[in-house]
C-alpha cells in the first residue's frame, strides 16, 4: 500500500505505527528522522526503520507517506522545512493531540502542499515515550480522528485511512472544534488532575511519608501523570481554550464537593457520588471514543 514512509518523530506514536504498518507489510520501506542520531540508530536497531537522516527536508524526498509525530509546538517548523520537498503526490498527515492548532500551523507553513495534508489523531497511547515504548499492537482496536481540511481530495483522506486502519485502527472523521472539545475533556482534564495533584502532595514537606503510603487509588489516578512533560506542556498551550471551558466546570463542582464537605451535607456528596460511580460504570471499558 504504502512505498516509503516517512516518520519525522519516531517515538511511541511513531515508532509504534512504523512498527505496526510493517507486521502487516503494509509498507515497503521506512524512513525515520528527528533530531538525535542516536535516538535514530536505536529506532533503527530495534527494526522499527530502515534508513534515516536528522535532514527533515531530505527525509521527505520520495516518500509517499508522511506521518508528522513531533511534540505540538514543533510542528510549525517542521511544516515550514518540509513543504519545498514533499512529492505532489505524497499525503502527508500528523497525530497531534489537539487538531486547532496543528490546522493553524498548516495552513501557514505548508503554502505548496496544504491539500495533501491530512490531520489525524490516533486515541491510543501510554505514559511512556521514546522508541523503546512503542508497539506495534497499540492501535489495535483503538480511534483514529481525522478532521480533514476542505481542500483535501476524497482519495487524500482515504490514503490516510487506509493507513490507520491497516494498523488495525478504526477511523472517523470530526471537526476539529468537536475533537478539541471532547479531548479536552476525555484526556487532557485527566491529565492535568494528575499533575496538579502529584505535584501539590511531591510539594508537602511530609512528602516522603505521604508517598510511602500511597496505594492503590492514589497510583491508578496519578499512572498518568508519569507522561511527558513536554508533550504535555504543549496540548495545554495548543488547547488552551477547550481546557479552560472544561476546567472552569470542574473547579465549579469541585466548590460544590467542597462546600458539601464544610457543611458536612451528606445528601449532596452521596448524590454526587452516585451519579459519579453510574456514568464510571456504565462506561467502564469501553474506549473514550466508543461514546461519541
Ligand atoms: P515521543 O515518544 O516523545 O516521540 C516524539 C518524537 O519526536 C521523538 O522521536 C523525538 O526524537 C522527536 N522530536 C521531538 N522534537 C522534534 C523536533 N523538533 N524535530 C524532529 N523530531 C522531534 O512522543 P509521542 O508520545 O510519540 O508523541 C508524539 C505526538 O503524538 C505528539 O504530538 C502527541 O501529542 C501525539 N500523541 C501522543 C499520544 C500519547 O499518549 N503519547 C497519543 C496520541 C497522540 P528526538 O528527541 O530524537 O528529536
Amino acid at each position: 500500500m504504502i512505498n516509503r514512509l516517512c516518520i519525522i518523530g519516531v517515538g511511541l506514536i511513531g515508532g509504534s505505527l512504523s512498527r505496526a504498518l510493517r507486521t502487516k507489510q503494509a509498507c515497503q520501506s521506512v524512513i525515520g528522522c528527528s533530531r538525535s542520531e542516536k535516538h535514530l540508530q536505536r529506532a533503527l536497531d530495534l527494526g522499527v526503520i530502515d534508513e534515516f537522516t536528522t535532514d527533515v527536508a531530505k527525509a521527505v524526498q520520495g516518500a509517499d507517506m508522511i506521518v508528522v509525530s513531533v511534540p505540538l509546538r514543533a510542528m510549525p517548523e517542521i511544516f515550514r522545512t518540509i513543504d519545498a520537498h514533499i512529492d505532489k503526490n505524497a499525503v502527508i498527515t500528523d497525530v497531534g493531540s489537539a487538531k486547532a492548532n496543528v490546522e493553524l500551523a498548516a495552513r501557514n507553513n505548508l503554502a505548496k502542499s496544504i491539500h495533501q495534508f491530512v490531520p489525524g489523531h490516533p486515541i491510543a497511547g501510554t505514559e511512556q515515550n521514546g522508541v523503546e515504548a512503542s508497539f506495534a499492537e497499540l492501535f489495535q482496536n483503538r480511534k483514529v480522528i481525522l478532521t480533514p481540511l476542505e481542500e483535501n481530495p476524497a482519495e487524500t483522506i482515504e490514503r490516510v485511512k487506509s493507513m490507520w486502519e491497516a494498523a488495525g485502527a478504526i477511523v472517523q472523521n470530526m471537526s476539529v472544534e468537536h475533537h478539541d472539545e471532547v479531548l479536552a475533556a476525555t484526556s487532557h482534564l485527566p491529565h492535568i488532575l494528575a499533575y496538579g495533584l502529584v505535584d501539590t502532595l511531591a510539594n508537602m514537606s511530609d512528602r516522603d511519608e505521604i508517598f510511602q503510603y500511597a496505594a492503590g487509588g492514589f497510583r491508578d489516578f496519578s499512572r498518568i501523570a508519569s507522561s511527558d512533560p513536554v508533550m504535555w506542556r504543549d496540548i495545554c498551550v495548543e488547547n488552551n481554550q477547550a481546557i479552560i471551558k472544561i476546567l472552569d466546570q470542574y473547579q465549579q463542582n469541585l466548590d460544590v464537593i467542597k462546600q458539601a464537605i464544610a457543611t458536612a451535607d451528606l445528601d449532596t456528596l452521596e448524590a454526587i457520588f452516585k451519579r459519579a460511580k453510574q456514568a464510571r460504570d456504565r462506561y467502564t471499558d469501553q474506549p473514550v471514543s466508543d461514546k461519541k
